[in-house]
Protein backbone atom coordinates (compact mmCIF):
# COMPACT_ATOMS: atom_id res chain seq x y z
CA UNK A 1 0.00 0.00 0.00
CA UNK A 2 1.45 3.05 -1.19
CA UNK A 3 0.94 6.37 0.88
CA UNK A 4 1.30 9.76 -0.08
CA UNK A 5 1.23 13.21 1.83
CA UNK A 6 -1.70 15.29 1.91
CA UNK A 7 -3.10 18.73 3.11
CA UNK A 8 -6.62 18.80 4.60
CA UNK A 9 -8.02 21.73 2.97
CA UNK A 10 -11.82 21.72 4.05
CA UNK A 11 -13.56 18.82 6.75
CA UNK A 12 -17.51 18.59 7.88
CA UNK A 13 -16.41 16.10 10.66
CA UNK A 14 -17.80 13.23 8.67
CA UNK A 15 -15.58 14.15 5.29
CA UNK A 16 -12.59 15.47 4.66
CA UNK A 17 -11.26 17.12 1.25
CA UNK A 18 -7.17 16.46 1.10
CA UNK A 19 -5.02 18.38 -1.34
CA UNK A 20 -2.71 16.29 -2.76
CA UNK A 21 1.15 16.53 -4.49
CA UNK A 22 -0.53 16.73 -7.65
CA UNK A 23 -2.59 19.55 -7.29
CA UNK A 24 -6.08 17.84 -7.16
CA UNK A 25 -8.28 17.84 -3.82
CA UNK A 26 -9.66 14.63 -3.27
CA UNK A 27 -12.48 13.43 -1.06
CA UNK A 28 -11.26 11.34 1.76
CA UNK A 29 -12.47 9.37 4.43
CA UNK A 30 -11.06 8.23 8.13
CA UNK A 31 -9.70 4.95 8.32
CA UNK A 32 -12.05 2.98 10.17
CA UNK A 33 -9.82 2.22 12.99
CA UNK A 34 -8.24 5.73 12.74
CA UNK A 35 -5.70 5.74 15.74
CA UNK A 36 -5.63 8.45 17.72
CA UNK A 37 -2.72 9.59 20.44
CA UNK A 38 -3.33 9.69 23.83
CA UNK A 39 -3.26 13.52 24.48
CA UNK A 40 -5.78 13.70 21.36
CA UNK A 41 -8.32 11.67 23.13
CA UNK A 42 -10.21 14.54 24.44
CA UNK A 43 -10.67 16.11 21.06
CA UNK A 44 -14.03 16.07 19.79
CA UNK A 45 -12.42 15.89 15.89
CA UNK A 46 -9.05 14.36 14.71
CA UNK A 47 -8.54 16.19 12.17
CA UNK A 48 -8.38 19.69 11.49
CA UNK A 49 -7.54 22.02 8.52
CA UNK A 50 -4.11 22.29 7.97
CA UNK A 51 -3.22 19.05 8.95
CA UNK A 52 -0.88 16.89 7.04
CA UNK A 53 -1.72 13.65 6.55
CA UNK A 54 -1.02 10.11 4.81
CA UNK A 55 -3.15 9.08 2.30
CA UNK A 56 -3.76 5.49 1.08
CA UNK A 57 -6.08 4.14 -1.86
CA UNK A 58 -8.48 1.53 -1.23
CA UNK A 59 -10.12 -0.06 -3.67
CA UNK A 60 -10.89 3.13 -5.75
CA UNK A 61 -11.47 5.09 -1.90
CA UNK A 62 -8.76 7.85 -0.61
CA UNK A 63 -8.34 6.75 2.90
CA UNK A 64 -6.44 9.03 5.58
CA UNK A 65 -4.63 6.58 7.52
CA UNK A 66 -2.32 8.41 9.73
CA UNK A 67 -1.97 12.61 11.03
CA UNK A 68 1.52 13.89 10.99
CA UNK A 69 2.96 16.13 13.52
CA UNK A 70 1.53 18.86 14.04
CA UNK A 71 3.32 22.07 14.71
CA UNK A 72 0.92 24.42 16.26
CA UNK A 73 -3.22 24.44 16.65
CA UNK A 74 -5.90 26.89 18.01
CA UNK A 75 -8.58 25.12 19.83
CA UNK A 76 -12.21 26.20 21.11
CA UNK A 77 -14.12 24.22 23.43
CA UNK A 78 -16.78 21.97 22.16
CA UNK A 79 -20.06 22.97 21.38
CA UNK A 80 -21.53 19.69 22.40
CA UNK A 81 -19.16 18.59 25.31
CA UNK A 82 -17.96 20.93 27.54
CA UNK A 83 -14.51 21.26 28.51
CA UNK A 84 -13.54 19.06 25.15
CA UNK A 85 -11.47 20.46 22.93
CA UNK A 86 -11.98 21.04 19.27
CA UNK A 87 -9.57 21.57 17.16
CA UNK A 88 -10.10 24.75 14.62
CA UNK A 89 -6.67 25.11 12.41
CA UNK A 90 -3.67 23.48 12.93
CA UNK A 91 0.06 24.34 11.19
CA UNK A 92 -0.33 28.41 11.29
CA UNK A 93 2.16 30.51 10.45
CA UNK A 94 0.48 33.17 11.49
CA UNK A 95 -3.00 34.86 12.53
CA UNK A 96 -4.48 38.30 10.85
CA UNK A 97 -7.53 39.48 12.83
CA UNK A 98 -9.25 42.06 10.71
CA UNK A 99 -11.44 44.57 12.82
CA UNK A 100 -12.56 48.08 12.22
CA UNK A 101 -13.06 51.56 13.98
CA UNK A 102 -16.51 52.04 11.53
CA UNK A 103 -19.02 49.33 11.73
CA UNK A 104 -19.43 46.70 13.29
CA UNK A 105 -16.80 48.55 15.46
CA UNK A 106 -14.30 46.08 17.11
CA UNK A 107 -13.66 46.28 21.22
CA UNK A 108 -10.73 46.34 22.59
CA UNK A 109 -11.98 43.72 25.04
CA UNK A 110 -12.30 41.07 21.53
CA UNK A 111 -9.08 42.02 20.23
CA UNK A 112 -7.30 40.94 23.50
CA UNK A 113 -8.82 38.13 23.93
CA UNK A 114 -8.11 37.11 20.78
CA UNK A 115 -4.84 38.32 21.00
CA UNK A 116 -4.30 36.13 24.41
CA UNK A 117 -5.51 32.91 22.97
CA UNK A 118 -3.31 33.20 19.96
CA UNK A 119 -0.63 34.20 22.13
CA UNK A 120 -1.33 30.67 24.47
CA UNK A 121 -0.95 28.81 20.94
CA UNK A 122 2.28 30.53 19.97
CA UNK A 123 0.79 32.04 17.29
CA UNK A 124 2.09 35.56 15.88
CA UNK A 125 -1.03 37.79 15.22
CA UNK A 126 -1.18 40.31 12.97
CA UNK A 127 -3.71 43.22 13.71
CA UNK A 128 -5.52 44.97 10.74
CA UNK A 129 -7.73 48.06 10.74
CA UNK A 130 -10.20 47.87 7.17
CA UNK A 131 -13.00 50.08 6.19
CA UNK A 132 -10.20 53.37 6.85
CA UNK A 133 -12.44 55.12 3.95
CA UNK A 134 -15.52 55.44 6.18
CA UNK A 135 -13.11 57.14 9.20
CA UNK A 136 -13.78 60.98 9.75
CA UNK A 137 -10.88 62.92 11.37
CA UNK A 138 -12.33 61.76 15.57
CA UNK A 139 -12.53 58.17 14.34
CA UNK A 140 -8.91 58.55 12.72
CA UNK A 141 -7.77 59.78 15.79
CA UNK A 142 -9.20 56.88 17.82
CA UNK A 143 -8.06 54.42 15.64
CA UNK A 144 -4.16 55.79 15.62
CA UNK A 145 -4.76 55.59 19.45
CA UNK A 146 -5.65 51.87 19.14
CA UNK A 147 -2.70 51.07 17.21
CA UNK A 148 -0.44 53.09 19.25
CA UNK A 149 -1.31 50.88 21.73
CA UNK A 150 -0.05 47.76 20.09
CA UNK A 151 2.29 48.36 18.23
CA UNK A 152 3.85 49.61 21.53
CA UNK A 153 3.05 46.16 23.03
CA UNK A 154 4.88 44.71 19.92
CA UNK A 155 2.18 43.79 17.43
CA UNK A 156 1.85 44.30 13.81
CA UNK A 157 -0.81 46.67 13.03
CA UNK A 158 -2.05 47.86 9.57
CA UNK A 159 -4.85 50.06 8.22
CA UNK A 160 -6.63 48.86 4.94
CA UNK A 161 -9.93 49.82 2.95
CA UNK A 162 -11.39 46.80 0.74
CA UNK A 163 -13.88 49.12 -0.66
CA UNK A 164 -10.82 51.89 -2.04
CA UNK A 165 -8.04 49.18 -2.16
CA UNK A 166 -5.55 52.00 0.16
CA UNK A 167 -3.28 49.80 1.85
CA UNK A 168 -4.48 46.21 0.64
CA UNK A 169 -1.25 45.78 -1.32
CA UNK A 170 0.89 46.11 2.01
CA UNK A 171 -1.71 43.40 3.63
CA UNK A 172 -1.22 40.86 0.93
CA UNK A 173 2.95 41.20 1.29
CA UNK A 174 2.53 40.31 4.90
CA UNK A 175 0.55 37.34 3.43
CA UNK A 176 2.22 35.97 0.80
CA UNK A 177 3.92 32.32 1.30
CA UNK A 178 1.82 31.77 4.49
CA UNK A 179 -0.82 29.92 5.83
CA UNK A 180 -2.90 32.71 7.84
CA UNK A 181 -5.81 32.05 10.12
CA UNK A 182 -8.17 35.14 9.13
CA UNK A 183 -10.58 36.64 12.05
CA UNK A 184 -12.65 39.03 13.16
CA UNK A 185 -16.54 39.91 14.32
CA UNK A 186 -18.69 38.95 10.42
CA UNK A 187 -18.91 42.14 8.91
CA UNK A 188 -15.50 43.53 9.18
CA UNK A 189 -14.89 42.63 5.32
CA UNK A 190 -12.68 39.72 5.63
CA UNK A 191 -14.49 38.27 2.17
CA UNK A 192 -14.58 41.87 0.68
CA UNK A 193 -10.63 42.01 1.78
CA UNK A 194 -10.09 38.23 0.28
CA UNK A 195 -11.75 39.11 -2.97
CA UNK A 196 -9.78 42.47 -3.20
CA UNK A 197 -6.38 40.53 -2.73
CA UNK A 198 -7.23 37.63 -5.77
CA UNK A 199 -10.56 38.92 -7.76
CA UNK A 200 -10.63 34.65 -9.13
CA UNK A 201 -11.42 33.75 -5.07
CA UNK A 202 -14.94 35.00 -5.69
CA UNK A 203 -16.63 32.16 -7.12
CA UNK A 204 -14.62 29.62 -4.00
CA UNK A 205 -16.13 31.55 -1.65
CA UNK A 206 -20.23 32.28 -2.87
CA UNK A 207 -19.27 27.62 -3.83
CA UNK A 208 -18.21 27.45 0.20
CA UNK A 209 -21.22 29.33 1.54
CA UNK A 210 -23.29 27.22 -0.24
CA UNK A 211 -22.48 23.85 1.20
CA UNK A 212 -21.51 25.17 4.63
CA UNK A 213 -23.39 28.55 5.10
CA UNK A 214 -27.01 26.54 5.05
CA UNK A 215 -28.43 23.42 5.82
CA UNK A 216 -26.72 20.80 8.66
CA UNK A 217 -22.94 22.10 8.81
CA UNK A 218 -23.74 25.63 9.74
CA UNK A 219 -21.43 26.86 11.91
CA UNK A 220 -17.98 25.62 12.58
CA UNK A 221 -16.38 23.98 9.44
CA UNK A 222 -13.61 26.05 8.60
CA UNK A 223 -11.61 25.95 5.11
CA UNK A 224 -8.28 27.10 3.48
CA UNK A 225 -8.43 29.28 0.36
CA UNK A 226 -5.50 29.30 -2.19
CA UNK A 227 -4.92 33.26 -3.28
CA UNK A 228 -2.51 34.33 -5.93
CA UNK A 229 1.33 34.51 -4.88
CA UNK A 230 1.36 31.35 -2.32
CA UNK A 231 -1.24 33.13 -0.05
CA UNK A 232 -3.13 30.19 1.94
CA UNK A 233 -6.07 31.70 4.44
CA UNK A 234 -7.85 29.34 6.32
CA UNK A 235 -11.30 31.16 7.01
CA UNK A 236 -13.45 29.54 10.50
CA UNK A 237 -17.03 30.73 9.45
CA UNK A 238 -18.88 31.44 13.23
CA UNK A 239 -15.99 31.33 15.07
CA UNK A 240 -15.11 34.44 16.67
CA UNK A 241 -12.99 33.88 19.32
CA UNK A 242 -10.68 30.77 20.34
CA UNK A 243 -10.86 29.08 23.77
CA UNK A 244 -8.55 29.58 26.38
CA UNK A 245 -8.92 25.99 28.88
CA UNK A 246 -6.64 24.42 30.58
CA UNK A 247 -4.58 27.25 32.29
CA UNK A 248 -4.69 28.91 35.75
CA UNK A 249 -6.02 32.12 36.10
CA UNK A 250 -2.23 33.36 37.15
CA UNK A 251 -1.32 32.44 33.26
CA UNK A 252 -3.47 34.76 31.92
CA UNK A 253 -1.10 37.80 32.34
CA UNK A 254 1.57 35.46 30.46
CA UNK A 255 -0.08 35.94 27.26
CA UNK A 256 -0.21 40.04 27.52
CA UNK A 257 3.34 40.48 26.30
CA UNK A 258 4.03 43.77 27.77
CA UNK A 259 3.14 42.28 31.49
CA UNK A 260 5.12 39.81 30.92
CA UNK A 261 8.33 41.08 30.94
CA UNK A 262 6.80 42.69 34.63
CA UNK A 263 5.82 39.76 35.88
CA UNK A 264 9.24 38.41 38.04
CA UNK A 265 8.87 42.13 39.62
CA UNK A 266 6.15 41.00 41.57
CA UNK A 267 6.21 40.50 45.27
CA UNK A 268 4.14 37.05 44.25
CA UNK A 269 4.46 34.64 42.44
CA UNK A 270 0.89 33.92 42.40
CA UNK A 271 0.24 37.12 41.76
CA UNK A 272 -3.18 38.47 39.65
CA UNK A 273 -2.22 42.30 39.94
CA UNK A 274 -5.45 43.25 41.28
CA UNK A 275 -5.11 44.07 44.46
CA UNK A 276 -1.95 42.36 45.94
CA UNK A 277 1.11 44.81 47.49
CA UNK A 278 4.51 45.19 45.34
CA UNK A 279 2.59 44.54 42.09
CA UNK A 280 5.08 45.33 38.97
CA UNK A 281 2.14 45.49 36.94
CA UNK A 282 0.48 47.90 38.62
CA UNK A 283 3.36 49.90 39.16
CA UNK A 284 4.24 50.04 35.36
CA UNK A 285 0.38 50.78 34.96
CA UNK A 286 0.84 53.67 37.26
CA UNK A 287 4.38 54.99 35.43
CA UNK A 288 2.44 54.12 31.99
CA UNK A 289 4.82 51.67 30.25
CA UNK A 290 1.53 49.40 30.54
CA UNK A 291 -1.31 50.90 29.26
CA UNK A 292 -4.69 51.73 31.66
CA UNK A 293 -6.68 50.13 28.73
CA UNK A 294 -4.65 46.78 27.89
CA UNK A 295 -4.81 46.92 31.92
CA UNK A 296 -8.76 47.34 32.13
CA UNK A 297 -9.25 44.50 29.11
CA UNK A 298 -6.84 42.29 31.33
CA UNK A 299 -9.37 42.65 34.65
CA UNK A 300 -12.69 42.25 32.76
CA UNK A 301 -10.66 38.93 30.98
CA UNK A 302 -9.39 37.56 34.83
CA UNK A 303 -13.24 38.06 35.97
CA UNK A 304 -14.82 36.17 33.21
CA UNK A 305 -12.69 33.54 33.21
CA UNK A 306 -12.95 33.15 37.10
CA UNK A 307 -16.28 32.76 36.43
CA UNK A 308 -16.11 29.33 33.75
CA UNK A 309 -16.54 32.08 31.16
CA UNK A 310 -14.23 29.58 29.10
CA UNK A 311 -15.16 30.38 25.50
CA UNK A 312 -16.98 32.81 23.62
CA UNK A 313 -19.13 31.81 20.75
CA UNK A 314 -21.42 33.83 18.84
P1 LIG B 1 -17.21 39.60 6.49
O1 LIG B 1 -18.46 39.16 7.18
O2 LIG B 1 -16.13 39.89 7.48
O3 LIG B 1 -16.76 38.67 5.42
O4 LIG B 1 -17.55 41.00 5.80
P2 LIG B 1 -17.91 41.32 4.28
O5 LIG B 1 -16.71 41.21 3.41
O6 LIG B 1 -19.11 40.52 3.89
O7 LIG B 1 -18.27 42.86 4.38
C1 LIG B 1 -19.37 43.33 5.14
C2 LIG B 1 -19.85 44.64 4.55
O8 LIG B 1 -18.85 45.65 4.73
C3 LIG B 1 -20.13 44.58 3.07
O9 LIG B 1 -21.28 45.35 2.81
C4 LIG B 1 -18.91 45.21 2.44
O10 LIG B 1 -19.18 45.82 1.21
C5 LIG B 1 -18.52 46.24 3.49
N1 LIG B 1 -17.08 46.55 3.48
C6 LIG B 1 -16.08 45.66 3.56
N2 LIG B 1 -14.88 46.31 3.59
C7 LIG B 1 -15.15 47.63 3.50
C8 LIG B 1 -14.33 48.81 3.48
O11 LIG B 1 -13.09 48.79 3.55
N3 LIG B 1 -14.98 50.01 3.42
C9 LIG B 1 -16.34 50.09 3.35
N4 LIG B 1 -16.88 51.30 3.27
N5 LIG B 1 -17.13 49.00 3.37
C10 LIG B 1 -16.55 47.78 3.45
ZN1 LIG C 1 1.43 41.56 40.05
Amino acid sequence: MTETEGLLVRSTGSWYEVLMPSGEIIPCRLKGVFRLEESMAKDSNPLAVGDRLLVAQQEGDHVITQLLPRRNYLIRSSPKHRGARHIIASNLDQAVLLVTMAQPRTSMGFIDRFLLSAEAYHIPTLLVFNKSDLLDGKGRGKQEAMAGIYRKVGYEVLECSAATGAGVEEVSKKLQGKTSLLSGHSGVGKSSLLNVIDPSLELRTSEVSRITGKGMHTTTFATMHFLKAEIRIIDTPGIREFGITDFDPQEISHYYLEMREALPGCRFNNCLHENEPGCAVKEAVEKGSISTERYQSYLHILQDYRSQYLYWEK
